[in-house]
Formats: C-alpha cells, sequence, structure tokens
C-alpha cells in the first residue's frame, strides 16, 4: 500500500533529534510523499529546504493565521518561485486561540487567497471555529483549488465545501471521534478528499498521545476503509490519485 501524507510539519523542533530517520522510515514505510507545510516565513523556508534535501517530500508556504500579524508579501511571493512549492498554505482563520486580531487573520487570508489564484496555486485551509467566515470569503474570490485541512466541521459544512468543487483533508482525528465523522466520510464522492497527518500533533489511534509520524496515514485509511467498505488499497489508491492531481505533483518532479 502507498499513500501519500499531504500535511506534516517534520520541520518541527519535535523532530530535530531523527529527523533523517523519521523521513527515511516512512519511505520505507508506504509514504510516496509527503507535503511539509510552513505557517510563518521561518518555517515556510525551513519546508522549501527540505524539499530540496529529499526527492519525495513537496512544499507549502504561507503564513498561518496565529502569524498573520507577521505576514510579509514579498516574502511569500519569493518563495512561490521555487519549483517544489506546491500550494499556499496553510492559510485561513483561527477564532478559537486569536493569536492574531481577527481583522488582520481576515486580511493576510485574502491576501494570500489573491495571491494564490494569481499564481494557479493550490490553497490548504487551516479553520478552526471560523466556519461562516472562511466560507464567505473563499466564495468571495471563488479559487479553484482548495482543501479544508484537518477538517472539523459538520456535515453540512462538509457538503457546502463538496458543492463548492473544493476538497476536504482527514486527520487522525476521525479516529478518535468515529461516530461523528462517520456520515461525512461514508457520502464523500471518491474523488474530493485525501489524507494527512498534520505530523507532530493528531496522531492517529492506536499512537494516540505519542509523536504522529507519516507512515501513520495508513491508520486514518484504515477507518475510512471501514466506513466506506473498501479495501484500505482502494482508499489508499483513490488518496493519492486525488492529491497528486490537486496538488500537480507530477508536473513539479519533471
Ligand atoms: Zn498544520
Amino acid at each position: 500500500m502507498k499513500f501519500i501524507d499531504t500535511h506534516a510539519h517534520l520541520n518541527f523542533k519535535d523532530y530535530d533529534k531523527d529527523r533523517d530517520d523519521v523521513i527515511k522510515t516512512a519511505f520505507k514505510n508506504g509514504v510516496k510523499y509527503i507535503i511539509n507545510i510552513g505557517t510563518d516565513l521561518k518555517t515556510s523556508q525551513e519546508s522549501i529546504l527540505l524539499s530540496q534535501k529529499y526527492d519525495k517530500i513537496f512544499a507549502a508556504v504561507g503564513w498561518h493565521p496565529h502569524d498573520a500579524k507577521t505576514f510579509e508579501e514579498n516574502e511569500l511571493l519569493k518563495m512561490l518561485e521555487f519549483k517544489k512549492v506546491v500550494a499556499v498554505g496553510e492559510i485561513g482563520l483561527d477564532y478559537y486561540r486569536n493569536l492574531s486580531p481577527k481583522n488582520i487573520q481576515k486580511a493576510v487570508f485574502e491576501q494570500q487567497i489573491q495571491i494564490a489564484i494569481n499564481k494557479k496555486l493550490p490553497i490548504i485551509v487551516h479553520d478552526r471555529n471560523a466556519h461562516n467566515d472562511v466560507l464567505s470569503i473563499l466564495k468571495k474570490y471563488q479559487p479553484e483549488k482548495v482543501v479544508f485541512h484537518c477538517f472539523s466541521g459538520d456535515y453540512i459544512f462538509a457538503q457546502e465545501i463538496i458543492e463548492n468543487g473544493w476538497f476536504i483533508s482527514f486527520t487522525g482525528n476521525i479516529t478518535y471521534k468515529r461516530g461523528e465523522y462517520y456520515s461525512i466520510i461514508k457520502d464523500i464522492p471518491q474523488d474530493r478528499f485525501f489524507v494527512e497527518t498534520d505530523a507532530p500533533f493528531l496522531t492517529p489511534k492506536p499512537f494516540r498521545g505519542k509523536r504522529n509520524r507519516s507512515e501513520y496515514v495508513r491508520y486514518i485509511i484504515e477507518t475510512i476503509a471501514e466506513i466506506k467498505q473498501q479495501t484500505p488499497n482502494e482508499i489508499a489508491e483513490i488518496t493519492t490519485q486525488n492529491s497528486e492531481k490537486f496538488f500537480s505533483i507530477t508536473k513539479k518532479l519533471d
């Protein structure tokens, strides 16, 4: 079984002691590609460095809502020139922690959406307790490729995302709250979802509580397979195809 971890933060300090080993182990255990995600200038640059060091790692660059107050448009534009940058992200709104003021979060989210549209790049959305504002901003600009990473909404919100032509990425939290996500997963069309760890966070069962690793995507795939009554292999194939297409990965390889 081969699969893609579409959202990891392997540059974080949690991996300082054994990063190379963690990455090599992932690729030996089913992981085909990893997309490493930035959350501000420093972590976006670190994501690019990882993508330069490893053939099978790609980068997303952007300012997370927590870091919206440090946004530098010029720096974002510079980073988007690197070949293995496959998306703008993670960007969005976070009204749970409100580490940047709401008005700044919104303005920086909108700026980054416009840049992604200009550069024809997909957008990775972080949305925490901000469903309505995230949706209304996205509807205003109508970007073509959007994924809601670590989806945390309800069934109706999931339907809205699908109706707009967008995508949902499932994380380890579906293995803790299976009931809550059951009907969303059961009904999501085959071509609209993929999978991610959000490592080092949100480690799936049976490793919940430990540091996350990209190969643990397997447990998220198994949970989806059970709910959709398909084989894990089928879900691995579908999610691999969906994410390769969404992030135009094959184009970034040649
Ligand atoms: Zn993340």
